[in-house]
């Protein structure tokens, strides 16, 4: 029998995981009904067998030790750097994503795609185990998780995942609201959330909870604010991760749109509703980033309590400033150009961002219409 040469990989994964191995252990989305997600709407979810998976894995491995080969005969010292990288990208791309992972620090893996936690506990914690056994060195696993999935496990299924290696869990929240959750067909209520949030912190694992801003449109913002700070209350997540709401055109939310069952907030909107839901996370520790490139104000973060005066300062910082410079930051941020807002006093930045300004204004382009085009690219 022919040995596989390529392991699966997943589309996606947590913006803080850029550096993980990526090792595919189910597909696609079990679920794949949330109206605002598009990403594995043309595809069908399958369950991997553990044969198929430990196979990936025992691939990983063997690539491992190539990768350190070829990388000693590019460079006397035998190291992964952006040479070595590109030379990988170019000339031997099965192994790149090996490269990669060695050239962040080999220590992280990201258990693909969406709900992991579908599989009992056994199944998985032999997965994690077998990771560990095959790539020494690995200190840190993670995974997907859907509420659902995680309500029907018991705290000691993911007691013994724990023990086997898995360090953290990622839970889309999106929102705490009954009435954002139900129109977004998410397929869970808000009582559940906080469940399977307080299981998966019973039995010992990390939790990374992900609110989407902008989720409850113009008709829900308070309420989606409000309830999500309730549940994130609730449960007291170790990580708490914003991202802004983008409505992708393959999303059945776009078709919303566009029949005015959902209207979506602007830029600012969305700052006022990041305030709300700020203010009112009360009596939690939770370490809260805004790690995602469409976050207008990446710099809003911190840890709970102690923080939250600050991250309140930085979107007030915001508003007062005139609008001019509100718009220049807006497009900056959008742009790549700018992270935070004392960058707009970055001469040379700054007169880049007044360059597309001044080229949008010649076309008749609006500044909301320039970041409503790039919005839409980001998932
Ligand atoms: S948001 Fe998560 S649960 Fe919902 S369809 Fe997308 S991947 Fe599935």
């Amino acid at each position: 029998m022919n040995e596989a040469t390529t392991f699966e990989q997943g589309p996606i994964r947590p913006p803080n995981e850029a550096g993980s191995l990526l090792i595919r252990v189910s597909r696609n989305c079990p679920w794949n009904r949330c109206l605002f997600c598009p990403i594995y709407k043309f595809d069908r979810f399958s369950r991997r067998s553990t044969e198929e998976i430990k196979e990936d894995i025992d691939l990983m491995a063997r690539y491992v030790d190539e990768v350190k080969e070829l990388a000693g005969q590019n460079n006397k010292e035998g190291d992964i750097n952006q040479n070595t990288l590109a030379y990988f990208y170019n000339q031997k791309p099965d192994l790149f994503p090996i490269a990669h992972w060695l050239y962040h620090g080999e220590q992280s893996v990201f258990l693909q795609d969406a709900d992991n936690i579908i599989y009992k506990g056994d199944k998985l914690a032999e997965i994690v185990r077998y990771i560990k056994e095959k790539i020494p060195g690995v200190s840190r696993i993670t995974t997907y998780a859907r509420v659902k999935s995680l309500a029907k496990r018991s705290v000691e299924e993911l007691q013994e995942v724990k023990e086997a290696g898995l360090s953290r869990v990622h839970v889309g929240l999106e929102s705490g609201s009954d009435q954002v959750l139900e129109f977004m067909q998410k397929g869970v209520t808000a009582a559940e959330q906080i469940e399977a949030g307080q299981k998966v912190i019973d039995a010992g694992l990390i939790l990374s909870e992900y609110v989407i801003l902008g989720l409850g449109g113009r008709d829900y913002w308070q309420e989606h604010a409000a309830e999500t700070a309730r549940v994130l209350n609730a449960i007291n997540p170790h990580y708490i991760r914003l991202r802004t709401l983008a409505i992708h055109p393959a999303a059945p939310l776009a078709e919303e749109w566009k029949n005015g069952t959902f209207e979506p907030l602007s830029d600012e909107e969305i700052l006022k509703e990041e305030r709300l839901l700020l203010e009112q996370l009360e009596g939690i520790h939770s370490a809260l980033y805004s790690d995602h490139i469409l976050n207008l104000l990446e710099e809003v973060q911190g840890k709970l309590p102690d923080s939250k005066k600050f991250m309140l300062q930085v979107i007030d910082n915001y508003f007062n400033l005139k609008e001019k410079e509100r718009n220049l930051f807006r497009l900056g941020r959008r742009a790549g150009l700018l992270r935070n807002l004392s960058e707009l006093n970055n001469i040379p930045r700054r007169g880049r961002v007044e360059g597309i300004y001044k080229d949008l204004q010649k076309k008749g382009l609006t500044v909301d219409q320039f970041i409503e085009d790039i919005r839409t690219k980001y998932l």
